[in-house]
């Protein structure tokens, strides 16, 4: 079946209307998340400098951008579909997103660090009977599942991390409710302090972040 959200052609996130299309995931509630505690990491800082990876619909930056003036905000994604209707949110809301195609940090280089990395990245192991359910069909793969083992795009957002952040940066990202213990692991390797993991409304753990030290 098609998901409503993109039957109506939109959904709400973060008490914010949403254009939604098959290109990109249908924003979900527990990734409001990610919105709060960015909003609490960039509470001190003056001009906070925010790398959104893989913005699908736009959802999470747009919402940033509305909860909190001054942050510069650069989103990418793989897909310029994605990247357009991300636009279409950002103009809808009238806040400015910078846009970046790229497959994770491919084209990146030369970026001034930032304060701030965050993402809602595909997670789902390939093989996951779950993929089969509910909306999931309809959505775009690419979204959804990055391979065999569902870490591998946080493998690749944690490990590229450190060329991009400042000293006391963070990392921030969303997994899935049994990839806590993999998250935590993977940060320590890259070097990253105070790890932290936060449930989700379901009381499920849902997102993890640390900071370069
Ligand atoms: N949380 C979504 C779901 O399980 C998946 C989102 C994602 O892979 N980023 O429906």
């Amino acid at each position: 079946p098609t998901p409503v959200a993109y039957l109506l052609g939109h959904r709400e996130f973060y008490s914010l209307n949403f254009m939604t299309t098959p290109a990109a995931l249908v924003p979900r509630p527990e990734t409001e998340l990610l919105v709060d505690l960015s909003l609490q990491l960039c509470a001190h800082l003056d001009h906070p400098r925010v790398l959104e990876m893989g913005t699908g619909s736009g959802a999470i930056s747009v919402a940033l951008l509305k909860q909190r003036v001054g942050i510069d905000l650069l989103t990418t994604d793989i897909s310029a579909d994605c990247l357009n209707l991300a636009r279409q949110n950002a103009d809808m809301h009238d806040v400015r997103l910078n846009c970046i195609e790229s497959n994770w940090y491919q084209n990146l280089h030369g970026q001034t660090p930032f304060d701030l990395i965050i993402s809602n990245p595909p997670y789902i192991a390939a093989e996951d009977p779950c993929l089969c359910r509910g909306d999931l069909p309809a959505e775009p793969s690419l979204a959804l599942t990055p391979g065999q083992s569902g870490l591998e795009a946080i493998e690749k957002i944690v490990r590229g991390a450190g060329e991009y952040l400042r000293k006391g940066g963070f990392i921030m990202f969303e997994h899935g409710h049994d990839q806590a213990p993999p998250s935590r692991e993977l940060l320590e390797q890259s070097g990253f302090q105070s790890i932290r993991n936060i449930h989700d409304y379901n009381n499920l753990p849902r997102v993890s972040y640390a900071q370069l030290p």
